[in-house]
């Protein structure tokens, strides 16, 4: 018996930093606010309460279609998606089902080193839930709800099940979240839930010749991208060992959810799922179905061109500065570090600092920027490079004597005591009045050392 395939798809819900609400004026900033004071009779489903779209937030959405490559149908709707929960005060969230904004996209991330790409089956939008928070109060449990979240703007993005190892789920999230930035509709991070994955997962098993499907799986409850990677690998050690126990093969449209247990490291059985048609949907009769024209088309075209997306502005760092792909790809990782790196170059021209050295300064060191302006930073680079003005030549000819001189020391460090590098670094500034860069020093004497 051995695994063929491992297939997982993705289902992520991403908060939009619109100022408002979905389909209200609340403000949308919900994180770390005082409980139910961002609410209105729309967000509290309140009977005879009317949602009227928020319009960036759908520009916003198909602008990350487009971003994911997506084909935008001409005509889009939203439906009612029925449930009972109690952080779901109307009976049910408004979402898309049958004719969402965005189809048919894929993207291409890098993963062990080999291009990956995966299908996206939809992006599509949605309103999120109210919190429900548990809490002891007079030591009796209790659960409260909190609304604040109630009818904030979500995307999701489902893909195909085209993603083969929980290291590409992991590559995959990461790509997502750096576009979303880039196009500066949402902050994703994890740890604050504005970005939320559920992976779905099961396995393509050979046994005595022939192939079986494990059932498939959904995970839920998972906060970081770590557990996004240690759920997935245990779910795929969990059902390689069920199936080898008791043989249950998938049943069409027959869907488990499970809970990661950040305490047990597993996951742990919530539910069997139930079907698409539970949920009942049907069209919302207060939104009426959005057509789009030739020119709404070409306009959320031309709005997506202006944004210059991590790859492209990878290749012009390239370039226009001459770095290294490998040094381009890290300064445009985030997106406020590659800004700050253009900033500072075009003010290092003047202190004649060339941008290589500008790139290798935010590189390696890794100073925190936040509290840096660039014409801070600029200033601080144009003065160490003046005040240490030896070359690391001249460091060499001044760390080997020292070395010679101090057979104890160097003995002391190639036994283990890697302290005493310090003294020797304190050796090496005193010949050299301080004018050696201490990080160059540290290098040449560990590289010395060795
Ligand atoms: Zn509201
Ligand atoms: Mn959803």
């Amino acid at each position: 018996m051995n695994i063929k395939h491992i297939l997982i798809g993705l289902e992520i819900h991403i908060e939009l930093k619109t100022q408002s609400k979905m389909f209200c004026g609340c403000s949308a900033d919900h994180f770390g606010k005082k409980p139910n004071t961002q609410t209105c009779p729309v967000c509290l489903g309140l009977p005879g309460a009317l949602p009227v779209p928020n319009k960036k937030a759908i520009d916003w959405t198909i602008l990350t279609g487009l971003a994911l490559n997506c084909h935008i149908p001409k005509v889009a709707k939203f439906d009612r998606k029925n449930y009972f929960y109690p952080d779901l005060v109307k009976g049910y969230q408004i979402s898309q089902y049958d004719q969402p904004f965005c189809l048919n996209g894929w993207l291409e991330f890098i993963a062990h080193k080999e291009n990956c790409k995966a299908k996206i089956r939809r992006v599509h939008q949605e309103e999120d839930t109210g919190k429900l928070v548990h809490e002891e109060i007079n030591g009796e449990k209790c659960s409260l709800i909190d609304f604040n979240r109630s009818g904030v703007p979500l995307i999701e993005i489902v893909t195909e099940p085209d993603i083969n190892s929980s290291d590409e789920a992991k590559k995959f999230l990461e790509k997502l979240q750096q576009i979303v930035r880039y196009l500066e509709v949402a902050d994703a991070d994890m740890e604050k839930g504005q970005m939320r994955c559920e992976p779905t997962v099961n396995l393509l098993i050979e046994d005595g010749g022939k192939d079986y499907y494990t059932p498939l799986v959904e995970i839920k409850n998972i906060n970081s991208f770590r557990f996004v990677q240690r759920a997935i690998d245990y779910e795929i050690e969990r059902q390689l060992k069920e199936f080898s126990e008791n043989r249950i093969v998938k049943m069409p449209g027959n869907k488990t959810t499970r809970g990661w247990n950040e305490k047990k490291q597993g996951t742990v059985l919530q539910r069997t799922k139930e079907e698409a048609s539970d949920y009942r949907y049907f069209p919302e009769p207060d939104i009426p179905p959005f057509i789009w024209s030739e020119n709404d088309l070409n306009a959320f075209r031309k709005d997506f061109n202006r944004f210059e997306m991590p790859e492209q502005l990878e290749k012009r760092f390239v370039s226009t500065y001459s770095l290294k792909p490998e040094a381009a790809e890290i300064l445009c990782r985030e997106k406020r570090l590659a800004d700050f790196y253009e900033k500072s170059v075009l003010l290092g021209l003047e202190k004649k600092i060339t941008a290589t050295e500008i790139a290798n300064w935010l590189i390696n060191r890794k100073e925190s920027l936040s509290s840096l302006s660039p014409e801070e930073f600029i200033i601080k680079v144009g003065e160490s490079k003046n005040y240490f003005s030896l070359t690391e030549e001249e460091i060499a000819a001044l760390v080997e004597p020292i070395l010679k001189e101090n057979p104890k020391i160097v003995k002391d460090y190639l036994g283990g005591k890697t302290q005493v590098l310090g003294y020797l670094i304190g050796l090496v500034q005193k010949m050299a009045k301080g004018k050696a860069d201490p990080r160059k020093v540290q290098e040449i004497l560990k590289q010395k050392l060795a």
